[in-house]
């Protein structure tokens, strides 16, 4: 009875944990669009720092350090334009919603402009209404 109470209470708090954990977990912290790539890039660079230190060392011969290298400086390559490629798709978004914005804002006050001026008799409101103060026709 006392093993029976006992596993209950062990599962009971593993279940708690496990129900606890899942309510307090954050949300995932918004990662930089290039974070993976500059990952990649460090882990780069890393790999040329280690392979220099062991040429030096005399453990490889040229043929395998100018190789390793190579092929270690081609990745890297890969890795900057897709960072660079990645950045100007953002840039690009951010410049397209700049270039919307204004021509939105345009019509919108053409329009209020129009709503403020009386097409009959010329007087002008602050607001836009739908019939002249002044003459009283309706303003389209
Ligand atoms: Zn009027």
């Amino acid at each position: 009875m006392i093993i029976a109470f006992a596993v209950i209470l062990v599962l009971a708090a593993f279940f708690y944990t496990l129900f606890v954990r899942q309510q307090d977990v954050p949300e995932p912290i918004p990662v930089s669009p290039i974070q993976h790539l500059e990952d990649r890039k460090h882990a780069i660079y890393d790999n040329l720092r280690d392979l220099q230190f062991e040429y030096r060392l005399g453990k490889l011969t040229d043929d395998d350090y100018q190789q390793t290298k190579q092929a270690l400086q081609k990745e890297l390559a890969v890795v900057l334009s897709e960072t660079e490629q990645t950045l100007k798709t953002l840039g690009m978004t951010s410049v397209r919603k700049q270039a919307i914005k204004p021509n939105r804002d345009k019509p919108s006050r053409d329009r209020e402009g129009a709503a403020t001026l009386c097409p009959h008799c010329g007087a002008k409101f602050k607001e836009a209404l739908k019939f002249c103060g002044e003459c009283g026709k309706a303003i389209a």
